[in-house]
């Protein structure tokens, strides 16, 4: 927010227009010049000298219309422009109670790579955290046939409070701390920048970029894993609040008093409806055998087992009632429910949908989209790298114009 109190020079504006530039390029995967200046409204002659700055620094190649079969128009065929993949190598890294999931993938988004890495526990000292994304990093670039040194930039994706402008923790269900300099950790550990971000927020930039939200610009993705997440897009981006603890729906109350959840303060609507949850009420009557298998607790539901059919119940209950909250206070255009616990339909059956609607304002106007997106721990892995690549990008393009001042 410092930028509006300076006042913007030439230079500010050439970067501001190659910024611009890239993105269109970006976003469309492939485009003539004429159409960056129709869509950035930037003048064609301003977007001929970026774009041959960028072709000169090798972020963006031509692409000869023979091998564009997308483009393929009758008439004078124009070059097109795209991104060079062979620019940087970006790695995406999500870390779960279960494992480190790498994605390398190339400045065009392309996937180089993909690697899963166990982990010994779900909790862990920011040390250990720091070794493991090294380790982890060191595995997926061993895998792909790359060296480490090549990673241009790494993006991060962890639960809990995460200040993703200064990459502190304030807060994580991973780290044994609380108020860590992680982001400063890491870069001492390996000096490429380094991009973290809360998990939904990555997987709502993962949305936006390749899933369910292109071309969206107001919509909410609430993610339901370990704990239960937000990521908040107004006019196409994300909103963070001003401690980057925003959009924390996993800890809106649900119930005074209720029961106690992970963040050490009681009735949060994850402390109803998060695996560990779940698992929590069915142990309640404690076994030899505690149960930990949520996928078997599921199925005795399905099959009608009174008790582990109420747990699911409440569950559905509770998380239509946060919905429909979220829904009346932002009133967006989509929202989007996504994770793997997305293959349990007990958050998004009819009875819960209808729980919602009956709960959500009523005017004469259709209710939001909600859509279903079920993905795994790899997709919000691809999440943490389009946010490294918008960053390396960002900061490429600055360097650019230092260099060229
Ligand atoms: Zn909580």
């Amino acid at each position: 927010m410092a930028g509006h109190q300076r006042i913007s020079t030439a230079n500010d504006q050439r970067e501001n227009g190659r910024q611009q530039v890239f993105e269109a390029i970006r976003q469309a995967g492939r485009i003539a010049r004429i159409d960056i200046a129709r869509e950035t409204q930037v003048s064609p002659a301003t977007v001929t000298a970026i774009t041959s700055e960028l072709l000169s620094a090798g972020l963006i190649e031509e692409i000869t219309p023979e091998g564009d079969r997308t483009g393929a128009k009758r008439g004078r065929p124009r070059v097109a422009l795209k991104v060079r993949g062979a620019a940087h190598l970006i790695a995406g890294i999500k870390i779960s109670d279960r494992s480190a999931t790498v994605i390398l993938v190339d400045f065009e988004g392309q996937t180089v790579g993909e690697y899963d890495h166990e982990l010994p526990g779900p909790v862990m000292s920011p040390e250990e955290m720091v070794s493991l994304v090294m380790r982890a990093l060191a595995g997926a670039c061993n895998a792909a046939g790359r060296d480490i040194s090549e990673v241009s930039g790494v993006g991060l994706g962890i639960a809990g409070l995460i200040d993703a402008t200064r990459n502190f923790v304030h807060w994580s269900p991973s780290l044994d701390q609380r108020n860590v300099e992680l982001g400063r950790m890491l870069s001492d550990a390996m000096p490429v920048p380094f991009y973290m971000d809360n998990d939904a927020n990555l997987v709502a930039k993962a949305e936006q970029l390749f899933g369910e939200a292109r071309n969206v610009s107001d919509f909410i993705v609430i993610t339901i894993e370990q704990g239960v997440g937000m990521g908040i897009v107004i006019d196409g981006r994300i909103y963070r609040g001003e401690r980057g603890c925003g959009a924390e729906f996993g800890h809106t109350k649900v119930q005074l008093d209720g029961a106690l959840c992970r963040c050490g303060q009681r009735g949060c609507l994850e402390a109803y409806v998060g695996d560990y949850a779940l698992l929590r009420e069915a142990n309640i009557r404690g076994s030899a055998q505690p149960e930990d298998d949520l996928s078997a607790l599921y199925a005795r539901a399905k099959a009608g087992d009174a008790m582990a059919r109420s747990i699911f119940d409440r569950a559905g209950r509770m998380f239509a009632m946060g919905l429909a909250n979220v829904i009346n206070i932002f009133d967006p255009s989509l929202v989007i429910l996504s994770g793997e616990q997305m293959t349990f339909d007990f958050l998004y059956g009819s009875d819960v949908l209808d729980r919602v609607k009956s709960s959500v304002v009523q005017v004469d106007a259709p209710l939001p989209e909600i859509r279903v997106h079920k993905w795994g721990d790899l997709m919000w892995a691809k999440g943490a790298a389009a946010c490294a690549m918008e960053g390396v990008s960002e900061l490429t393009i600055r360097n650019l114009g230092a260099d060229a001042a």
